[in-house]
């Protein structure tokens, strides 16, 4: 039975790859890859496989390669910038790729969400600060459903993390305001995260809208805010190191087994 594999490429750096993606890419037969958002140097793991750009195709064209994977019984690898399960369209390539009996496999990937927070260098979680985050994005052409409307998810004042979301930034920057978030809320964004060309900015909520005009980002950015994004006031300790709170590999009043074993 032949496999589609829906491998996460990382952020954009080719060494924020998997080993996993990695081996996989030099097992298949086919990789499909869009060039806007995969650095072309993730494709030297597979100079056995024919690789076929997805960028100028459509949907239906993407299938039709997947229709003779299946005749041919032929692998193939379908590269997802970032990690595949977030705004992927994995969903609809999963139904049709069962549909036509092939068999599929999701490998995880280093999504953009994590490379902006490490050039950032902070936390998204930051103990008695922020422990949620709202991983969401502006309806564009995309349609929100009913409750997930970009004001009422703001109304939480969580941290929060914008996909797909700085083509219209001014009103981006009001829908925020308007949800609740006050005007100087910390807000940072990051275009194209690990790429030699990124950008990482902070600013205020209530300047977002210039700043993201001023560097003429237009796309693969994300813009995170909230709580956690602040210079860290108020922020308490995480308990999984206090002396005072025991787990399974430290246990309260007794030495630790783990330091035992190493001795
Ligand atoms: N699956 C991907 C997201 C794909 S949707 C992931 O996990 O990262 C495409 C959107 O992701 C872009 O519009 C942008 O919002 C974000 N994105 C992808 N790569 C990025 C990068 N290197 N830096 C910043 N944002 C990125």
């Amino acid at each position: 039975m032949s496999t589609v594999f829906f491998v996460g490429a990382g952020p954009g750096a080719a060494d924020l790859l998997t080993l996993r993606a990695a081996r996989i890419l030099g097992e298949v037969d086919i990789v499909i890859w869009a060039r806007s958002l995969v650095d072309p140097e993730v494709l030297t793991h597979a100079p056995q496989a024919e690789q076929i750009p997805s960028d100028d195709k459509t949907f239906d064209d993407v299938l039709a390669v997947y229709k003779r994977a299946a005749e041919e019984g032929l692998d193939v690898a379908r590269v997802h910038s970032g990690d595949p399960t977030l705004y992927g369209t994995l969903h609809e390539q999963l139904g049709a790729c069962r549909a036509l009996g092939l068999d599929t496999v999701i490998v995880p990937g280093v999504s953009s969400l994590s490379a902006a927070a490490a050039s950032l260098g902070q936390e998204l979680t930051v103990p008695d600060v922020s422990q949620s985050l709202i991983i969401t994005r502006r309806a564009q052409r995309t349609n929100m459903p009913a409750n997930e409307q970009l004001q009422a998810m703001a109304a939480h004042g969580t941290t929060m993390a914008l996909f797909l979301s700085v083509r219209r930034p001014r009103e981006l920057q009001q829908d925020l305001l308007d949800g609740g978030y006050a005007p100087d809320t910390p807000t940072a964004v990051v275009y194209k995260a690990s790429w030699p060309d990124e950008i990482v900015f902070r600013c205020r909520l209530d300047e977002l809208g210039v700043r993201i005009r001023e560097e003429k980002i237009t796309t693969q950015a994300l813009v995170l805010l909230g709580p956690a994004l602040g210079d860290g006031a108020g922020a308490g300790q995480s308990h999984v190191y206090d002396p005072g709170y025991g787990h399974r590999y430290r246990r309260l009043g007794a030495p630790s087994r783990y330091k035992k074993k190493r001795a």
